[in-house]
């Protein structure tokens, strides 16, 4: 803490300071020096209380869930329907049977691709996305596509990471499907204007898909407020385990979608002749569930709204003002990204350094940063790089471990013998 710090700021260290015991991992030393974790938008860490609580679920809740009669099969049902209670509140919903569980982000586009797409989308029919998508909200598509027919329209980027709204409106046309858009950019940070977005593309007869994978860690999503028609999210991401995610989408569009996988759990009847579907959420969850990541998911999402939005807002303001100034000071650092409006998510590259050497030379430090295409291989294209580095940064996140990544870049520069371009 600098000498001429204010109270408000002892304050507010001493509460990060408070955030960061929490968090066991932060603890430990990698490459004989202190962890500087600066990669939470791939996973982000997990707290004491999620571990213990999957721990506690683990030693004396667990069973099969739903149909059990027996103690701890109600208990652990009571858990798992109680977590599926506590991811709706986090995204603004009031009915958690909109809720499904699935593996993770990824898995709720498949979802969502695999069924409703196969029942509503036809040769000719259009899907537009953007070139900011992640791969996850890119091939599921393509796979609908190849099988139907229909075809798909991105949107484009302006130099300043932002999207191309005007281009959009122009995709926009009588064939259009659905609308595929990230709320904030994995690789550039933007926080899209997801709310605009999903009023043209209604106005166009299209219905919406928010991939919140990066939005629902860091933002207030209110899923109602946006006005979207589905959106997905993973666990991991948001202090949660892997593994675990969800689907929301409202209750009349569910109950109109084909079940994405068959099995147990999804099913009210079967005889030889045929099945009827469970009701929802459970028609889309086939098989036993993963029900420790659902308790810990549950958990997460509890910590992070003990934590409180206006905390976590005003942490991420603080540490993206921060990091923004200091990364446009380095000599030889290209920032990608818009300034405003954008989340604690970096992609830079320093000179002609590849980014996987500047990760490599920053881990002996013991600094965690992401380098390569982040699953954003069209944007990369888009941009003219093949790769960035880049630096996530979360709750738990300090000044000291911006300044650390800072000292660390200027190490990799004079490692690599001076940086020679400052384009
Ligand atoms: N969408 C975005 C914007 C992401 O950042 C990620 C993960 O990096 C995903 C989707 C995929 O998430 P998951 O791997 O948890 O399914």
């Amino acid at each position: 803490m600098e000498a001429n710090a204010t109270p408000r700021d002892r304050a507010a260290s001493h509460d990060l300071a408070d955030i960061r015991a929490q968090f066991p991992i932060l603890e430990r030393e990698v490459n004989g020096r202190p962890l500087v974790y600066l990669d939470s938008a791939a996973s982000a860490q997990q707290p004491q209380r999620v571990i213990d609580r999957i721990e506690r679920y683990c030693r004396e809740q667990h069973a099969n869930v739903h149909r059990g009669a027996h103690a701890l099969s109600v208990e652990a049902t009571e858990a798992f329907e109680g977590a599926r209670q506590l991811v709706a509140g986090h995204v603004g919903v009031s009915d958690p049977a909109e809720i499904v569980f699935t593996r993770g982000t990824t898995e709720s586009v498949n979802l969502v691709a695999a069924s409703w797409g196969a029942a509503n989308v036809g040769a000719g029919d259009e899907i537009v996305l953007t070139k900011m998508e992640h791969h996850s909200n890119i091939v599921p598509w393509q796979l609908l596509a190849r099988r139907t027919g229909a075809v798909l329209r991105y949107v484009d980027v302006t130099p300043d990471g932002r999207l191309d709204l005007d281009d959009y409106a122009r995709l926009l046309g009588p064939r259009t499907r659905l609308v595929g858009v990230t709320h904030v950019s994995n690789g550039l940070g933007t926080i899209n204007p997801v709310v605009e977005i999903t009023e043209l593309a209604h106005d166009a007869g299209a219905l919406v898909l928010v991939d919140g994978a990066q939005a629902a860690p860091h933002l207030m999503v209110d899923t109602h407020a946006i006005g979207c028609d589905f959106y997905a999210f993973s666990g991991h991401k948001m202090c949660g385990p892997t593994g675990i995610g969800a689907l929301w989408a409202r209750r009349e569009l569910l109950e109109g979608m084909e079940p994405y996988q068959g099995g147990g759990e999804m099913i009210s009847e079967v005889t030889l002749e045929g099945s009827k579907w469970a009701e929802i959420p459970h028609k889309f969850e086939a098989g036993t569930p993963n029900i420790a990541g659902a308790v810990g998911f549950g958990e997460a999402v509890a910590f992070l709204s003990d934590v409180g939005h206006d905390r976590l807002a005003a942490h991420e303001d603080e540490i993206i003002a921060y990091a923004l100034e200091r990364l446009s000071a380095v000599p030889g650092v290209t920032l990608y990204g818009p300034r405003e409006n954008r989340t604690s998510v970096f992609s830079f590259t320093l000179g002609d350094i590849h980014p996987h050497d500047l990760s490599t030379i920053l881990d002996q430090g013991g600094i965690a940063i992401r380098a390569g295409h982040h699953c954003n291989q069209p944007l990369m294209d888009h941009m003219g790089v093949s790769a960035t580095a880049r630096a996530s940064f979360y709750l738990y996140n300090t000044r000291a471990e911006v300044d650390a990544l800072i000292d660390g870049l200027g190490m990799a520069a004079r490692v690599f013998g001076g940086v020679s371009s400052t384009e």
